[in-house]
């Protein structure tokens, strides 16, 4: 299906299912309705058609463009049917699950992560291990069925919902940095493992400590061959920097201009508002040109710091334009649904952390895009 025809049938689809996708809650609504409201839309949008246009024909998609998703999700979330973050997780984990996975467990997984009816999740980071990702120490050892895992993992978002987990593990020695690193897709309700939820500043539970106490996890849930987790960290931390960051845009728009549509009269100083609408635009523009880039199959890598780094600046610039022209909201307010505003200011302070923290990021770009030595 092309893009075109895409977009007019999904919007058709969206104003005719109007009533049954719009979430039943006012506002933002708890991480628990956030969740379930996700699986409901995505099973209706799988259930005809729409969520599976975009992915192979082997992992129970449709086959077509990668634009399609892109669309999808920039639709979804325009229409505030769900919420961008953790609509794209899927975005993160999938397609790295395709290229690595063995054909008949992708096969068998992926289109529950894309029906909504199971979370994964992305067990990378490790207290004392984050921007250093080279460094993990959370140990798989062999067994003679596979693999037992025992170490832990910190900052792993919606853990708590997760029903499988694309997981780093120290295979090799410490020193072996990331050529001893090998990436297991763990069921997490096997035995042994335990997952504490963490409160982030913006009062949701949205990440987690995970606990693995010689947790079995076996052989054919290997991502890659033993040793090569570190391809697999390279080629997925591309995908959490493409179609998410999109949908992402999609969200930073809708939200400017609901502040503009909202704001007393003459609380926007215009030169702010010129400065954070450029920012938007140039986000959005640097964006497109990855989702084309992805859609003709070419391989994404480090150029994808720049779309992260834009994506940083310009949602806090976002939201420090909403903190200028409705400071009360963010720093008073208690009715829920402005609340949201404070909610959405907090988080914004994560942008720059998450996916790779924005000095890390231009780390990236000054060695890798623009050879300008190493940072050592
Ligand atoms: C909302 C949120 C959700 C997240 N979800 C997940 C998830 O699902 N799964 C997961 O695995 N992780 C997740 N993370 C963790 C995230 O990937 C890490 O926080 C991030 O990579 C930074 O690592 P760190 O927190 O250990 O900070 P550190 O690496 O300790 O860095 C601390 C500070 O030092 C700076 N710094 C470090 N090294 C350098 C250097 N060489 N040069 C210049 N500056 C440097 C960093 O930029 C940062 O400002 C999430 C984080 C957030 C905020």
């Amino acid at each position: 299906m092309e893009l075109d025809e895409f977009r007019h049938g999904l919007d058709r689809w969206l104003d005719e299912h109007a009533g049954e996708l719009v979430a039943g809650y006012p506002g933002v609504g708890s991480l628990d309705q956030q969740m379930e409201q996700l699986s409901k839309v995505k099973r209706l949008a799988y259930d005809a058609g729409w969520m599976r246009w975009g992915w192979a024909e082997r992992v129970g998609g449709l086959g077509g463009s990668t634009l399609l998703r892109a669309y999808l999700g920039e639709a979804l979330t325009t229409r505030e049917l769900v919420e961008s973050g953790i609509y794209s997780l899927t975005e993160v984990l999938a397609p790295t699950m395709i290229d690595y996975a063995r054909p008949e467990l992708a096969a068998a997984m992926v289109p529950r992560l894309l029906r909504g009816d199971e979370t994964w999740c992305q067990g990378f980071s490790e207290p004392g291990t984050g921007s250093n990702l080279a460094s993990l120490t959370c140990r798989a050892t062999r067994h003679d069925d596979g693999w037992r895992v025992t170490g832990q993992k910190v900052w792993t978002s919606l853990a708590q919902y997760a029903h499988r987990c694309v997981l780093l593990t120290r295979t090799g020695s410490l020193e072996s940095a990331h050529k001893g690193i090998t990436a297991l897709f763990v069921d997490m309700d096997t035995p042994g493992i335990t997952v504490r939820p963490i409160e982030t500043m913006h009062g949701v539970e949205e990440f987690c400590e995970v606990f693995f106490d010689d947790v079995a996890v076996p052989d054919e849930r290997t991502l890659g061959e033993e040793g090569q987790g570190w391809s697999v960290a390279m080629d997925l931390l591309p995908y959490e920097r493409s179609t998410s960051l999109w949908h992402r845009a999609a969200f930073l728009h809708r939200r400017l201009r609901r502040l503009l549509e909202t704001a007393p009269p003459g609380a926007v100083d215009p030169a702010s508002l010129g400065e954070v609408t450029q920012l938007l635009y140039a986000f959005r523009a640097r964006s497109r040109a990855t989702q084309h880039r992805l859609a003709r199959g070419e391989r994404l890598g480090a150029e994808t710091s720049i779309d992260k780094v834009l994506l940083a600046t310009t949602e806090q610039a976002v939201f420090d334009l909403v903190a200028d022209v409705i400071p009360g909201e963010i720093t008073i307010s208690d009715d829920p649904l402005t609340e949201r505003w404070r909610r959405e200011y907090l988080y914004s302070r994560a942008a720059s952390i998450y996916g790779g923290s924005a000095e890390i990021q231009r780390n990236i770009i000054a060695r890798r895009l623009l050879d300008l030595g190493d940072d050592r």
